[in-house]
């Protein structure tokens, strides 16, 4: 057996800033650290963090005054950051800047009295504070997961309607949605640039071009990770058979049966370790050979905030 290896995979630029902010402020303050939802979707990370000193919970009235509160990856509503703005705590946010970026596009277009289409998935802590960010009094925020909610759908004026998304979705299966909206709001204001992530589209590029030359997909993440289960989707439309792992201790030698070519592939939250922990485990079962085809390069990063700037990175999970 063989093994490919996705290029880009796993940790993109928005979670490494955001498990980094969590660990400087365990050195910085000690723990506990309090951090609003899990600050990434990733097991492994998270109870590595938890370890360490880290709680993670969803109501700010759990969180003791004096305390210090991190603010997940995903982001939160403006309601939650006011709770945690009008009490006695150290907050530090920890959202991704390209999910910033989106609830700044809900922001505009809200002050501007627009309603606003999100097309994400119900329930996902991102479109929870992405559909928190909406304040017109004059108009609403309406989420759409498929092209049935597009067709049920009703917008009180259609000359004035904008379109966000969330950032980790399918690229193909968004593309369909938002013809369909175009099609029925042909007046709808698309964002300038695509609101679904880079590290989301070269993860999806990489395992398209991965299912050409495998007979079988691993996709190292955890069940709630967004953009992992995409990445499994892909191949499992193609028809190749995909497995969604945490890490070694969910691979089945069954699956492996017949099997010639594995393209093994990690989420934006799970870090290189567990993929190298996955490689080992499937040497000792018969692969001889592992290639990188060479894949976009990613150089983005994001700064941390300054009050956590001068310490120093203590623990990576990398
Ligand atoms: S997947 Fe994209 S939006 Fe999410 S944290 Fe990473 S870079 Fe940010």
């Amino acid at each position: 057996m063989q093994i490919l290896l996705a290029s880009p995979r796993g940790f993109c630029a928005g979670v490494d800033r955001a498990i980094d902010i969590v660990n400087r402020a365990l050195e910085m303050f000690g723990p506990p650290i309090y951090v609003k939802h899990e600050v990434v979707h990733n097991k492994f990370v998270v109870d590595d963090l938890r370890r360490r000193g880290a709680r993670f919970i969803e109501d700010i009235a759990e969180v003791p005054d004096g305390s210090v509160i991190i603010f997940s990856a995903h982001g939160v509503s403006q309601a939650v950051r006011d709770e945690a703005e009008g009490r006695e705590l150290t907050v530090f946010d920890a959202t991704c800047p390209l999910v910033t970026k989106v609830h700044l596009e809900v922001v505009r277009h809200s002050r501007e009295d627009e309603e606003v289409v999100l097309i994400g998935h119900r329930g996902h802590p991102e479109v929870e504070g992405t559909l928190g960010q909406y304040h017109s009094q004059r108009g609403a925020i309406y989420l759409v997961e498929s092209l049935e909610d597009v067709a049920e759908l009703e917008i009180e004026d259609p000359a004035k309607v904008a379109l966000v998304t969330q950032t980790t979705l399918s690229v193909e299966d968004t593309a369909e949605i938002v013809l369909a909206l175009k099609e029925k709001y042909p007046a709808i204001r698309t964002p300038k640039n695509e609101d679904i992530c880079y590290a989301t589209q070269n993860r999806q590029d990489a395992v398209k071009t991965l299912t050409d030359q495998c007979d079988l997909v691993l996709v190292v993440g955890s069940p709630t990770s967004s953009n992992s289960n995409r990445l499994k989707e892909i191949a499992t439309k193609r028809d190749i058979p995909s497995y969604l792992i945490d890490g070694p201790e969910n691979l089945k030698k069954e699956w492996f049966e017949g099997v010639q070519t594995i393209g093994l592939t990690a989420g934006a939250s799970a870090p290189e370790l567990l993929v190298t922990r996955v490689l080992e485990r499937l040497r000792e079962w018969g692969v001889t050979q592992v290639t990188e085809p060479k894949g976009v390069e990613e150089n983005m990063t994001f700064t941390l905030p300054k009050e956590l700037r001068l310490v120093n990175k203590t623990h990576s999970v990398e």
